[in-house]
């Protein structure tokens, strides 16, 4: 058997030691899955409800226990660690209003009565990456409980701590056994089983472009059903009639959170021709004065990158170019970079195309509305993006013209778990979220009766 030592990437210090598994272990964590689904596809759907009402009262009495693991694992802020262990929460009640309301149809026909049914899959299989890994786990695992399907959910490999924790705290709440599994391991093991599994009926990724694309191609094999959340590069808009002091105070924390490492950083800002300088100005100020400390302390509004592979990654996209300012970086053996900002009017320039996932934007110029959508759907992405602007008919005109699943308007609004969540082109296939989330992993059966 083969473990990964886990490393506190603010620190660059070893955590713990995570058992992999092997993919003899991933078999029999499936079938094990399996054998329990029969039984949980049968459980009321008001007691389906209690049980993950009762999973999350039990996540919200560890939901500091569960921020502190982040902390030391991710490099998170705590305070954003929080967030996020009180989002599986959040999630875990929303979803347990489903089992109840998973509602089919009655359709009128002749002869008879005609009725749907959204039956659940079987078994799916949830793949999640290292930036976020409490609240992505939670958003595929939890509406497919919901749904009557058993999960076995593999985490990144360099961030398994939380969600080994959630799994034990699922039994804790009364999940039966083999309900909801988590895996630790890696990729190319345990993340493709699931894929090749014939038992896994669906499968539930979020990651990077290129692996999705490979996980698309081997669903194909079995016509497995496939959810994928991808990268992105998304647009920051802001018209020179917009409020400059909001749209530039506002604009780090739209990138820099997390550090850049996430799906939905706004890494290319567009800005109108005529404000660029105030707004450039004042988004020098708002860098300076980011709190790039230590994750743990309660002030902390970015920590690290989540390894050294990562960092260096992020800077090869620096070598050779000379950032226009940067925020503040502290002296540490961890994995740091600073919140840096670029300047650039080549949209071939790999800052502008690339998503680059760590704390480096690109800004560029633009002169009219028809020239800021232009840019701003010249990349194969389109998770999401905002729009800075008072004029409401161009706000309207401009978020339907930009083809990303998530546009916010005078905000840069995070996902919430009651709305929808996804992207356009390559960035994503599917939506996760939101009302209909259950039907994602679901059959819609129809059964039509004789009435005769
Ligand atoms: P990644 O390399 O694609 O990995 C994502 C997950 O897939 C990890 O658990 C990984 O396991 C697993 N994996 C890797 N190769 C696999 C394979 N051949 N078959 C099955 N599973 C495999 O992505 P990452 O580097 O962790 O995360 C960064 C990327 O995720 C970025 O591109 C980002 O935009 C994207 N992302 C998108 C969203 C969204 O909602 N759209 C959210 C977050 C992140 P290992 O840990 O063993 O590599
Ligand atoms: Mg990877």
């Amino acid at each position: 058997m083969t473990s990964y030592t886990v490393i506190n990437p603010a620190t660059a210090t070893p955590v713990t030691q995570i058992e992999l598994a092997s993919v003899e272990e991933t078999d029999a964590a499936i079938e094990r899955a399996q054998a329990a689904f029969p039984a949980w596809r049968e459980v009321a759907p008001g007691e389906r409800a209690r049980l993950l009402r009762s999973f999350a009262a039990v996540v919200d009495a560890h939901l500091e226990e569960l921020a502190q693991l982040e902390v030391v694992n991710s490099g998170h802020t705590i305070g954003n660690a929080r967030w996020e262990a009180g989002n599986v929460r959040d999630v875990l009640n929303y979803y347990s209003a489903a089992p109840e309301r998973l509602f089919g149809r009655q359709i009128p026909v002749p002869g008879g009565i005609d009725v749907t049914f959204h039956e659940p899959l079987g078994v799916v299989g949830v793949i999640v990456p290292w930036n976020f890994p409490m609240p992505i786990a939670g958003w595929g695992f939890v509406p497919a409980l919901a749904a009557g399907n058993t999960v076995v959910l593999k985490p990144a490999e360099v961030t398994p701590l939380t969600a080994i924790r959630l799994g034990e705290l699922a039994l804790e709440a009364g999940l039966p056994e083999g309900v909801f599994t988590v895996i630790p391991g890696k990729g190319s093991v345990v993340g493709e089983r699931f894929v090749t599994h014939p038992l896994v009926r669906k499968v539930c990724f979020t990651g990077s472009t290129e692996v999705g694309k490979r996980i698309m191609a081997g669903c194909a094999e079995q016509v497995k059903r496939v959810t994928l959340e991808l990268g992105g590069k998304s647009a920051n808009i802001v018209f020179a009639d917009a409020d400059i002091a909001k749209a530039a105070a506002s604009a780090p924390y739209a990138v820099f959170d997390n550090a850049g490492q996430d799906c939905c950083a706004r890494s290319r800002i567009l800005v109108q021709r005529s404000a660029y300088d105030e707004f450039l100005g004042r988004l020098q100020t708002a860098v300076g004065g980011m709190k790039v400390i230590d994750p743990g302390d309660e002030d902390s509004e970015m920590g690290p990158l989540i390894t050294d592979k990562q960092r260096d990654a992020v800077a090869g996209y620096l070598a050779g170019i000379e950032a226009a300012f940067t925020g503040p970086v502290p002296e540490s053996d961890g994995f740091w970079l600073p919140p840096t900002v670029v300047l650039t009017d080549d949209t071939q320039a790999a800052v502008w195309r690339e998503e680059i996932f760590g704390p480096v934007v690109a800004v560029m110029p633009f002169d009219d509305e028809d020239d800021a959508v232009r840019l701003a759907n010249d990349t194969e992405y389109g998770l999401s993006g905002s729009i800075f602007t008072r004029d409401v008919g161009r706000a309207l005109r401009v978020a339907r013209s930009v083809e990303a699943g998530n546009l916010s308007v005078n905000s840069h609004s995070s996902v919430r778990y009651w709305t929808p969540f996804g992207g356009y082109k390559q960035s994503g296939l599917g939506r996760e979220l939101g009302p209909d989330a259950p039907h994602a992993f679901t059959e819609e059966k129809n059964v039509f009766i004789a009435q005769d």
